[in-house]
């Protein structure tokens, strides 16, 4: 029995970014960007809001650079303030790392299981689908999606009755799969 799951974000991972004017360190994209141009050279930004206090943060896209080399498509999402763009924006690493951010998915994701109609296979095969890159516990989601208590999934890895090629413990952010023995 093969069974795949989805990992799907919901709305856009919170950004983590201390606020110079309350200390807060938790942002939410506001969807909207900035665009300046001085002559042939553009700036572009994402603009965040804190969480506490409101204060606007411009998170630069690209800065000072040549109008001719920026895609006409790219350029026309800033203006039309796409409502996807921030959400490929944040998955760029590149821009995470020019503008010293991280994400926060807390509640950002769900997983979709499809229905847990045929749990009582004698072994069941998942393959988990990442639609983001969202960082997140296999146990975590292996309890949720299966209806089982963290403990009760470490305590199958551990007899060997749940078993992958990839480690189980910690996070991670892309496609596994796992096998699932001697169910029900
Ligand atoms: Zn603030």
């Amino acid at each position: 029995m093969l069974k795949t799951w989805a990992v799907v974000p919901t709305c856009l991972p919170l950004i983590l970014r201390r606020c110079h004017a309350c200390a807060s360190e938790r942002f939410r994209a506001s969807g909207k960007f900035r665009v300046n141009a001085n002559h042939k050279l553009l700036d572009a930004w994402l603009l965040a809001l804190c969480t506490a206090c409101g204060e606007t943060a411009k998170l630069t896209v690209f800065e000072r650079t040549n109008v001719r080399s920026i895609a006409p498509e790219l350029l026309n999402r800033l203006h039309d303030n796409d409502p996807g763009l921030a959400a490929e924006l944040l998955q760029d690493p590149v821009l995470r790392r020019r503008n010293r951010i991280a994400l926060d998915w807390g509640d950002a994701w769900r997983l979709d299981t499809g229905g847990s109609d045929d749990l009582d296979s004698e072994v069941i095969d998942v393959s988990v689908r990442f639609a983001a890159r969202i960082p997140v516990r296999p146990v975590r989601l292996i309890a949720e999606g299966c209806g089982l208590s963290r403990a009760e999934v470490e305590r199958l890895i551990k007899e060997g009755k749940l078993v992958s090629a990839f480690r189980l413990s910690g996070k991670l952010s892309g496609d596994f799969t796992f096998t699932l023995k001697c169910w029900g």
